[in-house]
């Protein structure tokens, strides 16, 4: 943590008749892994994450890159809300999902680019990711494709992630999920505390500062959050001395 971005506080312990929380998942709650199916899940995560969420007063949500099937079946003994696909798809919100045309085509493509050139795709129920971890020489070749595909398929944005490039449906994002939440009881009202490790994370760590919460940068690196903690085992402990302290 050598970069001077002036958040360097451990985050405050969570009050829980007044915030609202926000989880990313991959690289918060979780290690990042090599490749994306190889995270370890701790023990009992769904499960504390619905006593937590019961001490909110349900004002607990996963806002994660991750496709919602798969958030569904890594944080099992967790029914709470959930968003997917950086705000594409949600569960328990009562929003339909952006799906935008030629996903099947956008799709196909992207799995012939990772074959053609060794890379790992990662099949998203509403987009896909071309990871080059493990060819960290392709990544501008990877993004001149990325960029490509947008101009075939207009209803699919680049993100950029850490040792990857996804396609997304265009018009959403992290921050914009926390918008749409905050309109929704019961999460309304409520002081907005976001935690997330990535530069996808920036537009919400930087919407709940601005909505008079709080944001919490997970690992190095620049942020708009005004605290940090070093890894996913210190969020999981924050989490754990909420649970004991609300
Ligand atoms: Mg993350």
């Amino acid at each position: 943590m050598s970069e001077p971005t002036g958040a360097e506080d451990a985050p405050p312990a969570l009050n829980a008749a007044q915030d609202a929380l926000f989880l990313d998942f991959d690289g918060c709650l979780v290690e990042i892994a090599p490749r994306p199916d190889a995270i370890i899940i701790p023990k009992e995560l769904g499960k504390t994450l619905t006593r937590l969420s019961e001490r909110l007063g349900g004002a607990l949500a996963i806002v994660s890159g991750r496709s919602l099937p798969e958030l569904e079946t890594y944080l099992a003994g967790f029914d709470g809300p959930m968003v997917g696909s950086h705000g594409a798809e949600s569960r328990g919100l009562g929003q339909e999902a952006v799906r935008p045309e030629g996903l099947a085509d956008l799709q196909q493509a992207m799995e012939d680019f990772c074959a053609e050139n060794g890379l790992l795709y990662e099949p998203k129920s509403l987009g896909g990711g071309l990871h080059y971890r493990a060819k960290p020489e392709l990544q501008l070749l990877t993004e001149r494709f990325a960029a490509e595909l947008t101009t075939r398929f207009p209803g699919f944005e680049v993100q950029l992630a850490k040792m990857a490039v996804e396609l997304r449906p265009g018009g959403v994002s992290k921050d914009r999920a926390l918008e749409m939440l905050s309109h929704i009881a019961p999460f309304t009202g409520r002081r907005p505390v976001y935690a997330g490790d990535d530069v996808t994370d920036e537009p919400a760590l930087a919407w709940a500062e601005a909505h008079g919460g709080f944001g919490v940068k997970v690992g190095d690196g620049a942020t708009a959050a005004s605290h940090r903690l070093a890894a996913p085992a210190q969020v999981r402990t924050w989490l754990a001395a909420a649970l004991e302290d609300c």
